[in-house]
């Protein structure tokens, strides 16, 4: 790892010191970093509050294999992007800290989030992604290409199950399971408001089912098959909370995007899909609440 820092527009190698001037770093030189799954879980479970939990995956080496991958093509870099500084660290959650949606994809890419410091960003599977949010209401700007910007979401939040970029995009089921309770603990944080996950295709499908029952939601037996437009509603084992309604979504990978696999319509089709669900629970519960509200007021 390099000592000094590395900024935007100098053409210093990854990875980037914690708390050196990277727009949207959340993490401080004196950030815990978790060296083992075990450091994960203790270091997840008793993060104060969002900032801080964001703070800690973004500075996590529990996987040898993806922290030696994710810092050594940080340090070689791609030839295209040989005079910019990459990240090289874990892709914190990212976007509003109140969301009603939730987007969750698999893992960040090796010159896309893991150079950028951000998810969906810097990549084609981004410039896809973003421009549909941008339609869809949930994204300022059409394009996302690095952490200092401007964009924003609105009324979302994305993450990555794996917050490491993976050799060949596969993370193993270790890796993955040793991250998850960063996931399930943020999903425990955003559960007031969160009203619709929308998952980015089969392996991040399969990759949420033990991040949902680690943060206490119920396992449908048997668990439903991935697919484009697929939708159920989770509820809590403890009865607590909102009900949240999980779509399913085509990943907007080149692969996917070149065929025609999936498309811009079939993108913007499920998110609006989220917006309609997020906005119709929500104005359920305003309604409940301020019925009990009302009866409050006539009580006295
Ligand atoms: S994949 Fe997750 S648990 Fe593994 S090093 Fe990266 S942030 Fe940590």
């Amino acid at each position: 790892m390099v000592d000094g820092p590395v900024v935007p527009g100098t053409s210093s190698p990854g990875p980037v010191p914690p708390g050196t001037g990277w727009p949207g770093d959340p993490a401080t030189a004196t950030t815990p970093v978790a060296g083992s799954a075990a450091e994960v879980t203790g270091l997840a479970g008793s993060a104060p509050g969002l900032a801080e939990l964001t703070a800690r995956q973004s500075v996590c080496r529990a996987c040898p294999r993806l922290v030696a991958w994710r810092e050594d093509v940080a340090a070689v870099r791609r030839k295209s992007f040989r005079d910019e500084p990459y990240w090289g660290r874990p892709i914190a959650g990212w976007g509003d800290n109140a969301p009603g949606i939730l987007i969750v994809g698999l893992a960040p890419a090796a010159h896309g989030g893991n150079r950028t410091g951000r998810v969906f960003t810097g990549d084609r599977s981004g410039d896809f992604l973003f421009a549909s949010l941008h339609r869809c209401g949930l994204a300022t700007q059409p394009t996302s290409v690095s952490a200092g910007d401007g964009q924003r979401l609105i009324g979302a939040r994305i993450v990555a199950a794996v917050r490491c970029a993976p050799p060949e995009n596969k993370p193993t089921p270790d890796e993955r399971d040793t991250c998850a309770p960063w996931l399930a603990a943020e999903l425990g944080m955003i559960s007031d408001t969160l009203r619709v996950i929308v998952c980015l295709g089969g392996f991040a499908w399969q990759a949420l089912w033990p991040v949902l029952a680690a943060a206490g939601y119920l396992q449908p037996r048997p668990r439903p098959a991935f697919g484009h437009g697929a939708e159920l509603e989770l509820r809590r084992a403890d009865g607590a909370g909102n009900a949240v309604h999980l779509l399913g979504c085509y990943h907007p990978s080149q692969q996917n995007t070149f065929t025609g696999r999936v498309t811009p319509q079939m993108l913007d089709q499920v998110f609006r899909r989220a917006q309609l669900i997020n906005a119709e629970i929500g104005a359920e519960v305003m309604t409940f609440e301020d019925d009990h509200h009302e009866k409050d007021h006539g009580g006295i």
